[in-house]
């Protein structure tokens, strides 16, 4: 009798302790803002407590847009083009959305949304944003190349409502409307803290375009950061209440010329030159100059969400908040050799390369790797001969425990 009553309460014991773990864990959040046209050095000059208070927790960081200058990956520094290589985690030469129509996306290479919904149906996912077609175009909502996902809430299209913000030249409405999408982002996250949601406000890049470097942009990335301020007040109550661990990223999708802070879309210094702030601790990769691709695997990493390989294979980005081993990498196609450079972080570890020559995963196909070595990751360069596959395209992929790298060779004729 005394031996049941033992069982029965190591058992209750094991229940009780394995339902405080459970409680231990704490669910991941992740929440990213584009603030549309803030290049680093504007930003810098500004004071903005509430981004201040954000970056105290985690990190500031410049960081760039616009691809690889000179290269395939180069990417224009146009808005909608950086919001999709931020939600794709690749350049133009893949999603291919090239100017704010966003004539023909290739849905092939993934965005978040469609990731986390694909990972788990019941992740609540949110949008609130000044701009639609950032839901029914680069997200691609209900469009079946696109997935055919749907986000669980959506607070936007208040630019075609002409009666409740009808529309005047100084674009006083588009203020109004982040007002009205903050101040809903910060009810609703508060209420319901989506598992992924995506803040996007337009205003600073109206005051940017009408003014440039003027006293009228500087009060717009004010305003803005009060705006950000409420959502990341949000973050916090249901930190404290719940138990969640939320990570925010606050981001832009472009700068601005450098004569008068009017226009962007070129390759200048100052309209490649944006900056990321987070509240979770970063790896050193971070500080090494991030770009905007890599929010994507980055925000991935918190929600403990992989992608397939084959997916993973594509990204161009690489993660500022796990452990890695290597980024930046560089090919250059010498005689028949391949020549490789990257940067390596942390302890030694083997890179094995892979070659395809073909880019079936374009078009929704596979593509087939040949394994042609491996080096040391803190060798930072190793070259392959390539001899046997005599090909005008290369894609290459380096794989270590940690990460992976990829990156085309195009030869021109
Ligand atoms: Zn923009």
């Amino acid at each position: 009798m005394k031996k049941t009553v033992l069982i029965i309460y190591s058992i209750l014991c094991l229940i009780s302790q394995t339902l405080t773990a459970q409680k231990i864990a704490p669910s991941k959040k992740a929440i990213f803002i584009i603030l549309d046209g803030i290049s680093s050095d504007a930003l810098e000059k500004v004071y903005t407590p509430n981004l201040d208070d954000i970056s105290k927790a985690g990190g500031y960081t410049r960081a760039y847009v616009g691809g690889e200058k000179g290269t395939h990956t180069e990417t224009p520094t146009i808005s909608a083009v950086g919001y999709n290589s931020l939600l794709t985690g690749t350049w133009v030469h893949k999603h291919n959305v090239w100017g704010n129509s966003i004539k023909n996306p290739n849905y092939n290479y993934w965005n978040l949304f469609r990731v986390i919904e694909n990972y788990d149906s019941t992740l609540q996912t949110a949008i609130y944003s000044t701009w639609l077609d950032n839901r029914t175009k680069l997200i691609g909502e209900g469009i079946k190349d696109a997935g055919n996902i749907k986000l669980d809430y959506a607070f936007d299209g208040f630019e075609h409502d002409t009666i409740r913000f009808p529309h005047d030249k100084g674009n006083a409405y588009i203020s109004k409307i982040d007002e009205h999408v903050s101040k809903e982002a910060e009810r609703h996250i508060t209420k319901n803290g989506p598992d992924l949601s995506w803040v996007y406000l337009e205003f600073t890049d109206d005051m940017g375009h009408m003014f440039g470097d003027s006293p009228q942009f500087h009060e717009a990335i004010k305003s803005a950061d009060k705006q950000v301020g409420r959502i990341w007040n949000a973050l916090k109550l249901r930190q404290e209440k719940f138990n969640e661990d939320w990570m925010i990223v606050v981001t832009t999708d472009h700068g601005r010329k450098k004569e008068d802070g009017k226009g962007h879309g070129g390759q200048s210094d100052r309209e490649r030159a944006t900056w990321i702030v987070t509240n979770q601790p970063t790896n050193s990769y971070f500080n090494n100059t991030p770009g905007v691709v890599d929010i994507m695997p980055s925000i991935l990493n918190h929600l403990k969400i992989e992608m397939s390989k084959v997916q993973t294979n594509e990204i161009d980005g690489t993660s500022f908040i796990n452990p890695i081993s290597i980024s930046n990498l560089h090919l250059q196609k010498v005689n028949k050799q391949i020549k490789l450079t990257w940067k390596s972080y942390g302890k030694n570890r083997k890179v094995k390369v892979y070659v395809s020559t073909t880019n079936n995963f374009k078009t929704g196909g596979k593509d087939t790797y040949k394994k042609v070595g491996s080096a040391n990751s803190s060798d930072e360069i190793a070259s392959f001969k390539v001899d046997k596959l005599p090909s005008e395209f290369y894609k290459i992929v380096l794989k270590t425990k940690l990460n992976s790298l990829n990156k085309w060779i195009v030869i021109e004729k």
